[in-house]
């Protein structure tokens, strides 16, 4: 289905999807997260759609440093999502380590699928270049199966995402299918989604990530936001042009600012002009943090309320488990594993 069409039949009919959705608890969101998934994520809440998001907390257990200061990690990413916008009345946040029956999906899942098809994925090649770590464990090794029982558990059928998610919601869609073709239909083949910017870049011209350095965080201060932009990567030609292909980390900068004012980038661009990089950054730099004023004021208001945090990720994670208990109980009836 193409995107526009997709769109189509979200808006006629949000009843019909459901989303799944979510981080690893690595660190505070930043801006590539927001214009790249947590806004349609939002936007698909209001616009009727059951949104569940998950926080994937056994994904960062290969990194010691982040395993050690889970519990903070975990309800920043809560503060994040309330943060932005998201209805925890209306939707559902969970950890997966606290749906056991979720987890136990993996176990037909891996057998779905091939060693050499868990080699052969872009992403986790290129998370496996750029890890701290010594060598590569399974958990990392399979998390796009991991990955897969997340997203099926609930039988969603759309997930919103950023481009290096593509590759994982392929094979989400394959084990779907042979699931499906060898014992039964009990999945849907899950859609992405993608955003206008499904691969904001960072400060330094690579993906922004959290784990890169290179990230603007939405909780960052608005003066933390100007030294990074400020020491952002840039190009020799003075001239301010919007040409993603030809001038990635300019364009990205553009592309932020006009996502921030909802705005053309190619005008964006047209307006700095010959002011060059300085212009450019003054110009992102006071569009990034008028559009993040509000919601940083709500995550400082939410953070006073630790409380709340844990009650929304408590009721999150008994939804998650009644969801959860359900579905397996159908994939052990259609494996014939109930005795
Ligand atoms: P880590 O470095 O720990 O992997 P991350 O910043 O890459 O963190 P993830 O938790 O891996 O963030 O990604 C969460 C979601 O945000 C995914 O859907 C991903 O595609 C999306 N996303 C992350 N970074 C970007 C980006 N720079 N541009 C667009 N989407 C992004
Ligand atoms: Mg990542």
């Amino acid at each position: 289905m193409t995107s526009a069409l997709l769109e189509q039949s979200v808006v006629e009919a949000p009843a019909t999807f459901r989303v799944l959705t979510g981080d690893r608890p690595t660190g505070r969101l930043h801006l590539g997260h927001y214009f790249g998934t947590l806004h349609n994520r939002i936007r698909l809440q209001r616009l009727g759609v059951e949104v569940f998001l998950i926080i994937a907390d056994y994904q960062v257990l290969t990194d010691r440093d982040i395993a050690e200061r889970l519990p903070e990690h975990v309800e920043d990413l809560v503060l994040d999502y309330l943060a932005v916008g998201f209805d925890p009345g209306r939707g559902t946040v969970f950890a997966h380590s606290a749906v056991p029956a979720l987890n136990q999906l993996l176990l037909p899942f891996l057998s779905l699928v091939s060693v050499a098809e868990l080699g052969r994925n872009p992403t986790v090649k290129d998370e496996i270049a750029h890890s701290r770590q010594a060598a590569v464990s399974g958990l990392m090794f399979t998390y796009p199966a991991h990955q897969a029982a997340d997203i099926l558990f609930c039988k969603a059928n759309l997930v919103p995402v950023g481009q290096d998610q593509l590759p994982h919601l392929e094979l989400t869609r394959t084990i779907a299918r042979r699931f499906n073709d060898r014992y039964g239909k009990v999945f849907p083949e899950p859609a992405p989604m993608l955003s206008a910017a499904p691969l904001l870049l960072g400060t330094d011209g690579a993906k922004m990530s959290k784990s890169r350095g290179n990230a603007i965080s939405l909780s960052a201060t608005a003066d933390e936001t100007a030294r990074l932009i400020r020491g952002a990567k840039t190009d020799a030609d003075r001239h301010i042009t919007y040409e993603p292909e030809r001038r990635p980390e300019v364009s990205s900068l553009v592309l932020l600012a006009s996502l921030c004012q909802d705005r053309d980038p190619h005008e964006v661009a047209a307006e700095i002009g010959g002011g060059g990089a300085a212009v450019l950054k003054r110009t992102v730099t006071s569009a990034v943090n008028d559009f993040l004023a509000p919601i940083r004021a709500r995550r400082a208001e939410l953070a006073r309320d630790r409380g709340y945090l844990r009650q929304v990720l408590r009721v999150g994670n008994a939804r998650a488990n009644e969801i959860a208990d359900t579905t397996l109980t159908e994939v052990r009836q259609a494996m014939r594993s109930v005795y």
